[in-house]
């Protein structure tokens, strides 16, 4: 009998393979245990398509990833490649399917762990206990926007040109996605951008503001300029709960909040497509870390943000608020008995790899849920 949600799984290059076998583990306890009801399909991507098809992402790959609920992505690259063509880098697997699913909205949570607290480069009292989510548009504004191109004048001066651009459905629909999270969460939301000074700025700020009256009353919306939102995120980082913003501006904005956690091993992400009118919307999980060359075959890498994303896939592809939280419980209880991977061990922890690690999750898991 074949399920009726699909799941793919996009492994790809460095600790991807190694991080990604193991959390499959504790994907299949909960296809066992918990009732969730999906048809899993592997195929390569990245360096390892490109070894054993000569392409990053075969154009099969792509189309079932149309046809599927959620892709799992571990990571993809490494310096062996780089001497090859762009669009045949590792890289480019990732790029063209941003491209053909239409993946829009990228979500970004920065969380701390407590037993983590000392690992930002912010004092614990400031960062312990933080839950924000970044919702950042990804296929408009101003690395898209036309005119662009660099032209000489004249007069022999050249310029560089980029515009920022985006429309009102364009914006609308990534506010939409910041919405319905913050439904999911603390029911805030903080809209950003430059509308002192840039009209894209007024326009994102009517249009939010427009849709939080018509469809989101619920849902609390305040505005900040994005100059003062990266002070604010250094400041105070704990006053957010959602933050949407364009693209440029949240580029810059989740990288700054994902070091307020300190540590790349333990970042998850989403990217969502457009709502179909059957209800779906493609939907892509993965780590922010890369591939990891450096460690990559040595079984050391930290498998958390890979379980994060795919806790990420249950909240936002599933419905599955409640497993979601069970993984992120369980996460926190193991840091908190001193267990830890290489790259956030601090003296008087005890260091394990990624196996240990999993296999410890999965038991609390089963402990929480009195079930497996
Ligand atoms: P990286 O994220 O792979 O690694 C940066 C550092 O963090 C390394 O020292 C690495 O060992 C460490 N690290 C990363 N993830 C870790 C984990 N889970 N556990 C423990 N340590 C971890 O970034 P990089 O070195 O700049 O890039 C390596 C390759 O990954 C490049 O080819 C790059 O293009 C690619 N990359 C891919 C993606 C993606 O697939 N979406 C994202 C970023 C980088």
């Amino acid at each position: 009998m074949t399920s009726s949600k699909k799941i793919l799984v996009l492994a790809g290059d460095g600790i991807g393979p190694e991080v990604m076998r193991e959390v499959a583990k504790i994907v299949n306890w909960f296809r066992a245990y918990r009732g969730l009801d999906v048809d899993i399909a592997e195929e390569l991507v990245g360096g390892a398509s490109l070894e054993v098809h000569g392409v990053p992402i075969r154009d099969e790959v792509i189309q079932r990833a149309h046809e599927v609920d959620a892709i799992l992505f571990g990571a993809v690259g490494d310096p062996k490649w780089a001497h090859v063509d762009f669009n045949l880098r590792p890289e480019a697997a990732i790029l063209a399917l941003r491209k053909e699913l239409d993946l829009f909205a990228n979500l970004r949570p920065a969380q701390v762990f407590d037993a983590l607290a000392d690992a930002s480069t912010l004092k614990a009292e400031y960062v312990s206990k933080l839950d924000l989510l970044i919702v950042r548009e990804t296929v408009g504004g101003i690395y898209f926007g036309t005119p662009r191109g660099i032209e000489t004048l004249p007069d022999g001066t050249r310029r560089g040109i980029n515009t920022e651009l985006y429309t009102t459905p364009e914006i609308e629909r990534v506010a939409r996605v910041a919405f319905d999270a913050a439904r999911k969460r603390q029911g805030h939301v903080c809209s950003v951008e430059k509308s002192n000074v840039m009209e894209s700025g007024l326009l994102w700020r009517e249009v939010v503001t427009s849709l939080q009256q018509a469809e989101y009353p619920d849902v609390t919306l305040t505005h900040m300029l994005a100059d003062n939102c990266a002070m604010q995120l250094v400041r105070n980082p704990r006053q957010f709960d959602v933050i949407v913003t364009g693209n440029l501006f949240g580029d810059l904005l989740s990288d700054l909040a994902s070091m307020l956690t300190g540590s790349l091993g333990m970042l998850p992400s989403a990217t969502l497509g457009p709502l179909k009118e059957d209800g779906r919307r493609a939907a892509l999980y993965e780590p922010i870390h890369g591939s990891a060359p450096d460690i990559a075959g040595q079984g050391i890498a930290n498998p958390i943000a890979q379980i994060l994303s795919f806790a990420m896939m249950l909240r936002y592809s599933f419905d599955r608020d409640e497993d979601a939280r069970l993984i992120e419980t369980a996460i926190e209880n193991i840091l908190n008995t001193g267990l830890r991977t290489a790259d956030i061990m601090t003296p008087g922890t005890a260091r394990v790899g990624t196996e240990v690690m999993v296999a410890a999750i999965l038991q609390e898991i089963k402990r929480l849920s009195g079930q497996g």
